[in-house]
């Protein structure tokens, strides 16, 4: 329920009642940041030390959050210093043009805290958002690369929201190491380069994205130089005039325009379908302050991100499945098994039950209780793979009585392309927050002169039912936020201490990444760096288990093929997450990735050599 609303926040409530000790203060060391590089900047995907962390996907924007971090900011702080800077050098991942979830343990009060800042479909939107002419679905390039996928936009809002809250800085003075990214430049890398690559066809018809990201028509060499400068004027204005300037002023005047009307370049062949984003829409979008979710998993507190998302009801069902397996005890193969097993049990539950919670009733009490889990575990073989999909469970709170299993319905899957940062600060506050702007490169349509792409994430919603004579709780709507996989997760131990957060991009694959680095972390023996190194697999109750393929081609593939009959499908990486362990003793750990999209990037405040 909503307790309090103001223009742009709606309040659903708070939970969590720790009290914690703070963590000591030191003194701020200012590093200088080097603007002249012409090689990106270090990047070491683990750090160990104190005073703070900050690990995103990125170096420049770690920098940017150790920054803030260095001169008194919080977590929250060198979160939105992060995240901005990942609007300039990660712009096809995040941006002001998307969204994105944001979850907050507070030191002092102990209690976790979320904001749901995920875009949002127009007020004219209908189930038939996606339908053609002809009442078919869209095909889904077609309705990416479109006005109708774009969604109010609620990232800027977040940030400012959050910083309000919980912030010891404005937001002008979070958004001046964006400002001077975006100004001086930053050093394209591999990854980089193969997004634009990627997208090069789509960008081509949009003069504006190609005038920033095809630089003389192609994509920017390895090592350039690419500023931003329609960036920092738009960064320089909302730091001058507030957010209003983006939702009630020019920017949402021009955001309307470029979505009624998108600016195709004369001659491109592509039939660009326009939206009806208005500026009325802008100016009525709401951050939304929910409940957590949470669980307790071998006697730790684990909290995610409620729905619209489906992160922490899906993460948070699959854990306490797994809750009746001794995963500690057994082989890897067999404790992969089981996690597979798991996660499409939640998954078949996540595709019957979730959607926008203020739009459809969303069982979530019951999805995340025990009973209901433990009466999803009696499916799971532990010695054979079930043929999937498998059918939804009944979460109506009446259980034990064998496996009570609802309609079988195919499941749906999607991949995209989004940011997920970690911090804490020196008082003992942690965010775990992740952002997109849904596909690598969004909608592929930048607004003139603004420096940023909108989003495509109404791609989120089904765009046809797909639940059989059930309802389907994701189809578009009006104001509706579409359904997401997106699962910034916090850990807290049996005494209310922050244990460790994580969360990573990658679409629905997101909650396997999230669910396999807990259990690697807390079951299978591994540290933080280990666990999200691990090599990854997920199945999103699908037939086929998408497999890295440091699994699929080794034994571990053979033994969960061959022995327990799992389908597995090669894929060349999933996910890219970061994390912070609190190590005991005021001591962080940061962690990245050392491999996927290129590696991660780790920083503390107080750096000590990594003990190996
Ligand atoms: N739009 C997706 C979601 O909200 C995220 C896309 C991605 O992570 O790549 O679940």
């Amino acid at each position: 329920m909503r307790a309090q609303r103001s223009r742009r926040t709606a309040t659903v409530a708070i939970v969590g009642t720790i009290a914690l000790a703070g963590v000591g203060l030191f003194a701020p060391a200012q590093a200088t940041a080097d603007r002249q590089q012409t090689s990106p900047p270090p990047k070491q995907p683990t750090a160990t030390g104190y005073g703070g962390a900050v690990a995103t996907v990125d170096p420049d924007a770690t920098a940017a959050g150790l920054r803030v971090l260095r001169r008194g900011g919080t977590a929250v702080d060198a979160a939105v210093a992060a995240a901005a800077a990942l609007g300039v050098s990660e712009p096809f991942s995040s941006g002001i043009g998307g969204g994105g979830f944001f979850v907050y343990y507070d030191a002092k009060s102990g209690a976790v805290s979320t904001l749901d800042g995920r875009e949002s479909a127009p007020q004219s939107a209908t189930e038939r958002l996606f339908l053609d002419e002809n009442g078919a679905p869209l095909p889904f390039a077609e309705a990416r690369v479109s006005g109708l996928s774009v969604g109010t936009p609620g990232t800027l809002a977040t940030w400012d929201e959050a910083l309000d809250r919980w912030g010891r800085f404005d937001l002008a003075r979070n958004l001046r190491p964006a400002i001077e990214l975006a100004e001086d430049g930053f050093v394209v890398d591999q990854t980089f380069r193969s997004q634009v690559e990627a997208n090069a066809a789509i960008f081509a018809d949009f003069p504006a994205t190609a005038e920033l990201y095809l630089p003389g028509g192609a994509p920017p060499a390895v090592g350039s130089v690419l500023p931003n400068p329609d960036l920092a004027d738009t960064y320089r204005q909302i730091a001058r005039h507030g957010i209003d300037v983006f939702y009630e002023g020019p920017i949402a005047d021009e955001i309307a325009a470029t979505v009624q009307d998108p600016p195709v370049r004369d001659g491109a062949t592509r039939n660009v379908r326009p939206g009806d984003l208005t500026t009325e829409d802008l100016a009525g979008y709401e951050v939304i302050e929910r409940d957590p979710t949470r669980v307790e998993y071998r006697g730790l507190q684990v909290y995610g991100m409620a729905p619209p998302s489906s992160g922490g009801s899906t993460v948070g069902e699959a854990l306490n499945i797994l809750e009746n397996a001794d995963l500690g005890a057994m082989d890897e193969a067999q404790a992969l098994h089981h996690y597979l097993e798991a996660t499409a049990l939640a998954f078949a539950d996540r595709n019957r039950y979730v959607g926008d919670p203020d739009v459809v009733d969303v069982p979530l009490e019951e999805l995340l209780s025990q009973d209901f889990a433990d009466e999803r575990f009696c499916l799971l073989d532990p010695d054979a793979a079930a043929p999937k999909p498998v059918a939804p469970g009944v979460p109506d709170g009446d259980y034990g009585d064998g496996c009570a299993t609802a309609a079988d319905p195919a499941a749906v899957a999607d991949e995209g392309s989004t940011t997920h940062l970690t911090t804490a600060d020196r008082w003992g506050n942690v965010v775990a927050y992740t952002l997109t702007i849904e596909q690598t490169g969004g909608s592929g349509i930048t607004v003139p002169g603004r420096g940023f792409l909108l989003n495509n994430e109404l791609t989120d919603f089904n765009f046809a039912p797909t639940q059989g004579t059930a309802p389907d709780p994701n189809l578009p709507g009006s104001n509706k936020r579409p359904r997401s996989s997106m699962a910034p997760t916090i850990v807290l131990d049996g005494g209310g201490d922050p244990l460790l957060a994580v969360g990573s991009p990658g679409g629905a694959t997101i909650i396997g990444t999230v669910l396999q680095t807990l259990v690697n972390r807390i079951d299978l023996g591994m540290d933080l760096p280990e666990a999200v190194a691990a090599p990854r697999l997920f199945q999103p109750n699908g037939v086929n288990t998408s497999t890295e393929p440091a699994i699929a081609d080794g034994p571990l593939g053979a033994i969960l093929r061959d022995e327990y009959g799992h389908s597995l499908a090669e894929t060349a990486e999933i996910g890219a997450a970061t994390g912070i362990e609190f190590l005991g003793r005021h001591r962080l750990q940061a962690v990245a990735e050392p491999v996927r999209r290129g590696g991660g990037s780790a920083g503390v405040v107080f750096p000590q050599r990594w003990p190996r």
